[in-house]
């Protein structure tokens, strides 16, 4: 074998800390229950335990941590604070959190200058990560504030950490923000990029050879003036002293790829797992001595790495780059857990087919090795992670016969309603003979501290099935009881059985597994505990029928049935990587309609499937929406539509962004669709000045993210302008989303309101 030498780095670790160290630190400071520097502090040491965890690696990523979210650190490295901020004289983290979430910590605000309008915020890619959106105007200006990197970087070449610097690029910066007048960002490109130029030139003073880059918005589809920035700014750049590492990740660069290779910097990481294709062409058109870092550990799941087939593929990749070769993961590792020697409780099979970002950085270790010093000088790891990816690809666990079978079986029929909408609309105004603008909430009641007390007693051991059920069923009837006095006409049963609209659903699949620390940012102090979908699903027995008829035995009025549907359930998910997303997305539709069935035939008449984050799924490039919502739409049509004429089908969705893919949701054909609008004041509905919607749509009334209580007259208005576009027949009164975050005290007034509204409505429309 020829000697090579592969050098590893990481482009970023997850801040959390095993345990969440940071949130549960992030929330005691904001609640004054621990001071700035002991909130600091604990900054600290999380860095330089995670510095410690990445010490065998070549260069280890600095400037990755954050006390809430890396673009909003950039911001404040460029001086691009909103205006509502600059007057603020405390402490800059102070500063920092006023504009991450309105307000710092109480006594912080007191002795300076109060809350302000939060930062929007949205996500990142195509990630469950959350970032600050950047404002600017065509007045914004930037001055350096290099401190955070600087003191950072400090501390880490103190403690001896090979550091790499890691900050975002101006071109991904500028295409992450919000013009808030409405201006061409790309105009301030030439007030950015000499800060950029001051900031690579303070980092090189200050002992750093390379600085990481990142410019995802290369996996995105770029217009002519965008790519032209990009050579401007690093031509500009070329000057500096230190090596720029361009970092892509989340995808192919496609036809930015012969921009990327020609830009002048000293070495670009290319996402080598979701752009597998390209490193060859890549390889082919860079010149001299350009650095190729190459993902090859996928940054974005929990799966161990195959590393007999990488090094299969890598070697003859690393032959001819010699030393030119990096190795990382595809991404930060802020996308996975922490640590899978935290999960002891884990099956033991299933634990085995894992890797969480430690690990991930094992597994990097041993590539190298095995590159540098050649494969039999870790053979016996090799042999145990080849044993380990073999077991996993012939489990058992991970292949049921008659789910393929099933699969197989699925024919155009599944997905098709047997009469048209306007045919069924019909038949179930017959059965229903609900009054005209009927109203109805989204399926969450209150999730009171009473209930997560006894939810979390009989998980505990504390308290047995029987008294749980007996409590859950307590909560069932008080929220019809509140239903029904308010008058309502549709009814749901409050979901007071469920900790979370996924784990819930997942908990009773099979194919499902469930970590116990598996925690990862959302955005700020917030983590999600993504499901492990490991194999093929099936449902054993029915998960909602019990409650939901439990619930109806309580009224005359119709129960609503409600479920969380496929797309959902894959989107919030940790998903297989043997197999298609559309494939692990058809397996979810055919349990999920099995529970439709199963409902229908104990007598349900309405069923709501909610696809909360079928937005979200939506593919970076918009070529590839298209092949996306096929299948997604028709996952859900599968999991819906096997019902009869009259069960009446809704959907639910968390957003109001429609207008780019309004005739996807058309296309799923549920008889009734609830949204979120309030917030927007209806502005979703340009959506349908363009496209007529077809089926029954409720247009939320009701901002259920705000603990105001909305006004008759308000939701009345907002009503109204839903009927300039959509025909009042069609139209519900509900709320904008789920209920379970608010209180009772709030819940009740404002569906008095609601109901109220859609009474007068009735009247006068
Ligand atoms: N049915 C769910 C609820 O009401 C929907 C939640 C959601 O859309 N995120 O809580
Ligand atoms: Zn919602």
């Amino acid at each position: 074998m020829v000697f090579m030498m592969a050098f590893t780095h990481n482009l970023g670790f997850p801040r959390m800390g095993s345990r969440r160290e940071l949130k549960f630190a992030l929330e005691a400071y904001w609640k004054d229950r621990s001071s700035r520097d002991e909130l600091k502090a604990l900054g600290a040491v999380l860095r330089h335990r995670h510095w410690e965890a990445q010490k065998t690696l070549d260069w280890v990523p600095v400037g990755d941590f954050s006390f809430y979210d890396q673009v909003l650190d950039m911001s404040f490295t460029l001086g691009n604070l909103p205006q509502r901020a600059q007057a603020f004289h405390g402490d800059v983290l102070d500063n920092y959190f006023r504009v991450a979430r309105g307000r710092s910590a109480q006594s912080a605000e007191t002795s300076c200058c109060g809350g302000v309008a939060a930062g929007e915020m949205t996500k990142w890619f195509d990630t469950n990560y959350h970032y600050i959106v950047p404002e600017f105007t065509a007045a914004t200006g930037f001055t350096l504030d290099a401190s955070r990197l600087l003191e950072q970087l400090a501390e880490a070449r103190a403690l001896g950490v090979k550091a790499k610097p890691v900050i975002i690029g101006p071109l991904t910066y500028l295409a992450l923000g919000k013009a808030k007048d409405g201006s061409d960002k790309l105009a301030l490109l030439q007030r950015l990029v000499p800060v950029y130029g001051q900031l690579l030139e303070a980092l090189a003073d200050a002992g750093a050879e390379w600085v990481q880059i990142d410019e995802p918005i290369l996996v995105t589809e770029l217009d002519a003036d965008w790519r032209h920035a990009f050579n401007l700014a690093y031509h500009d750049l070329k000057a500096s002293r230190a090596k720029i590492l361009l970092a892509t990740y989340f995808g192919p660069l496609q036809d930015n790829l012969h921009l990327v290779a020609e830009l002048p910097v000293a070495g670009v990481h290319l996402d080598a797992v979701n752009a597998r294709e390209e490193v060859l062409p890549l390889l082919g058109l860079l010149t001299g001595l350009k650095v190729l870092s190459l993902g090859v550990i996928n940054g974005r799941n929990i799966w161990k790495t195959d590393l007999n087939a990488v090094l299969d593929w890598l070697e003859p990749i690393a032959e001819r780059l010699g030393n030119r070769l990096w190795i990382a993961p595809s991404c930060s590792l802020l996308h996975v857990p922490v640590d899978l020697d935290s999960e002891q409780g884990l099956d033991g099979e299933i634990r085995s087919w894992l890797s969480f970002a430690r690990q991930k950085l094992e597994e990097l270790a041993l590539l190298a090795n095995a590159l540098n010093h050649g494969c039999q000088a870790v053979g016996a790891e090799l042999d145990s992670n080849r044993a380990a990816v073999e077991g996993r690809r012939n489990s058992r666990r991970i292949h049921n016969p008659a789910v393929k079978t099933a699969l197989a079986g699925i024919t155009a029929q599944h997905g098709r309603r047997q009469s048209p909408y306007a045919v069924r609309a019909v038949r179930q105004a017959a059965r229903l003979n609900l009054p005209r603008f009927p109203t109805t909430t989204i399926g969450s009641f209150p999730q009171t501290a009473e209930i997560r007390q006894a939810r979390n007693r009989f998980k505990a051991g504390e308290v047995d099935g029987k008294a749980y059920k007996k409590a859950m069923q307590a909560e069932i009837a008080r929220s019809v009881r509140e239903q029904e006095s308010l008058g309502l006409d549709v009814l749901v049963h409050g979901e007071a059985e469920r900790n979370d609209m996924v784990e819930y659903f997942g908990e009773q699949l099979d194919g499902y597994v469930f970590s116990q620390h598996g925690w990862v940012q959302s955005y700020g102090s917030r983590c999600v505990k993504p499901p492990i979908l490991y194999g093929d699903i099936s449902r054993p027995r029915a998960m909602t029928v019990d409650w939901i008829e439990y619930a109806q035995s309580l009224t005359e009025r119709p129960m609503k049935g409600m479920l969380t549907g496929p797309v959902t359930l894959l989107n919030w998910s940790f998903v297989r990587d043997d197999q298609p997303r559309a494939a692990s997305c058809l397996q979810l539709a055919m349990a999920i309609r099995q529970e439709v069935l199963d409902l229908e035939k104990a007598g349900v008449r309405i069923i709501q499937i909610d696809e909360a984050a079928l937005r979200e799924g939506l593919p970076l490039r918009k070529s590839q929406w298209k092949s996306y919502l096929d299948w997604a739409v028709e996952a859900f049509r599968i999991a819906a539509n096997g019902v009869a004429d009259e069960t009446q089908i809704h959907t639910h969705m968390c957003y109001s962004e429609f207008n780019d893919i309004i005739e996807a949701i058309a296309a799923m054909d549920a008889d009734v669709i609830t949204i979120e609008t309030s917030r927007s004041g209806m502005e979703l509905l340009e959506a349908f000045d363009h496209f007529r919607y077809p089926n029954g749509i409720g247009p939320g009334v009701y901002d259920i993210h705000s603990p105001n209580i909305p006004t008759i007259q308000h939701m009345i208005d907002l009503m109204k302008k839903a009927a300039l576009r959509i025909p009042a027949e069609r139209l519900w009164v509900n709320p904008d989303c789920g209920l379970k975050t608010r209180q009772w005290s709030e819940v009740m007034p404002a569906l008095t309101n609601l109901v109220a509204a859609a009474e007068t409505l009735r009247k006068t429309q």
